[in-house]
């Protein structure tokens, strides 16, 4: 099956018939007995390994299982923002690469998944943490990636509608141009229609309830539409990853809690840029529908509840009037949240583990969308070679024992 071209003259031959015979943007298909891989969780992770396994290396008898419907998980709950600008070489290196991805992601996918490189300010409040943030930028150049200090003359320019002189004066902050946010359903969707089109099986309320295992490898999977076999299997299913290992016998270093983000009421174009302050834990952007999207810290607890506190929502709420006090006068239209899996050094966990035919791509926590093209080209190449891809090397679970962990905490602009 190949998928329908969209474009221009798709668009008008089928408004000349009321758009009513567009085909299915995915097959839907019925569990088969066996595949040669099957990955569990149909978020931005599982659908984008699907995808490459079958264009990049010619495996298309793969299934992706999913318990509810795509994207339903933190793929389609996150705020959106892509970025590179990380600390260390190692994260550098691989969001670079996801940035990249990025970048041509609408062509390679032919769908359009928004991206708008609007840049992402980060500002800060104090003398000593534009110290930090000097010292931030300087790695992440030193990393080969764009990121510019900027004096509080240049944030006011950038942001005219901040108050600097708000309760935690502005000092300063730096940019990475080239970050952005994009759309991300139509990022699972993309991925979903070409994988679907190259022959992955897309399963939709398909929930892995079990799995069956021999000599230290999993052999299949019981789920509520039936036994499936396969060669190889990946874990997708972010806060879910501790319950789903388990099932393989496996304990993972990973922690679930809840990350909130609330929009606003749709208005006119009035925020054209990504901005974040981590010491008052608020970021927020402008959507192409006019909502304001508002994220803010974490819940710091452990739940897989998909709702978060209202102490956070509060917090963050007040740190936004507090920067921006124009948007106090907008009404809240939704707040949800996701159920983050979180590693402790913050940084992820993709490739193999020691369950033989089983790989994980885990620890996302609440920085994963942005990694959704790397992590998914990464991990298919590490399941077709049975080893990590260069670019996975450093995010391997043995880095728990060998203690060369990656503490990107500070980077993932969001309190933990
Ligand atoms: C509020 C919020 C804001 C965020 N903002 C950003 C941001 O701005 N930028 C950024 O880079 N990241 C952000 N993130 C993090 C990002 O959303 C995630 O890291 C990323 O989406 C993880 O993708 P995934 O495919 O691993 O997981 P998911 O999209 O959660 O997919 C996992 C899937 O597994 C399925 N599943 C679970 N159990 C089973 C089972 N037993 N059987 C079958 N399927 C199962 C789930 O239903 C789910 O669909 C944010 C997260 C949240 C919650």
């Amino acid at each position: 099956m190949v998928a329908t071209s969209y474009s221009a003259f798709s668009l008008l031959r089928h408004a000349l018939t009321g758009h009513r015979h567009w085909p299915r943007t995915w097959r839907d298909p019925e569990p088969k007995e066996h595949y040669d891989v099957v990955i569990i969780g149909g978020g931005g992770h599982g659908l984008a390994t699907a995808y490459y396994l079958a264009t990049r290396h010619g495996i298309r008898n793969v299934a992706v299982l999913e318990k509810s419907w795509l994207g339903g998980g933190n793929s389609g709950r996150n705020t959106q923002v892509s970025r590179s600008n990380y600390f260390y070489p190692e994260s550098g290196a691989f969001y670079e690469h996801s940035l990249r991805l990025f970048e041509g992601l609408a062509r390679e996918l032919d769908f359009n998944v928004m991206f708008s490189q609007r840049g992402i300010l980060s500002i800060c409040h104090s003398a000593h943490e534009m110290e930090i943030y000097r010292r931030w930028a300087n790695a992440i150049r030193m990393n080969g990636i764009d990121s510019r200090l900027l004096s509080r003359d240049e944030v006011r320019q950038r942001v005219p509608q901040l108050n600097l002189d708000c309760r935690f004066p502005v000092t300063g902050g730096f940019i990475q141009e080239r970050g952005g946010i994009s759309r991300h359903d139509a990022v699972a969707w993309g991925y979903a229609r070409k994988a679907s089109a190259a022959g992955v099986d897309i399963l939709q309320r398909c929930e892995v309830q079990g799995m069956e295992s021999s000599d230290s490898r999993v052999t299949a999977v019981r789920t509520n539409r039936g036994r499936i076999s396969a060669d190889r299997f990946a874990l997708c299913v972010a806060g879910h990853s501790s319950q789903l290992a388990a099932m393989a016998g496996l304990q993972l270093p990973i922690v679930t809690i809840p990350l909130q983000a609330l929009v606003t009421e749709p208005v006119r174009p009035v925020f054209d840029t990504v901005m974040m302050s981590a010491r008052i834990h608020v970021y927020v952007s402008q959507s192409d529908r006019g909502e304001i999207v508002i994220g803010g810290g974490a819940d710091l607890y452990n739940s897989y509840a998909q709702r978060g506190s209202l102490n956070t929502q509060l917090d963050t709420l007040a740190a936004l009037v507090e920067l921006l006090p124009m948007f106090s006068r907008l009404r809240m239209m939704r707040h949800w949240a996701g159920a983050c899996d979180m590693a402790y050094d913050v940084s992820p966990i993709v490739g193999k583990t020691p369950v033989e035919n089983l790989y994980v791509s885990t620890g996302w926590g609440t920085g994963g969308y942005k990694a959704i093209p790397a992590g998914g080209d990464t991990l298919a190449w590490t399941i077709v070679h049975d080893r990590p891809h260069e670019l996975l090397r450093p995010f391997q679970l043995d880095r728990f024992s060998s203690g060369r962990l990656i503490d990107e905490g500070a980077a993932s602009g969001v309190a933990h």
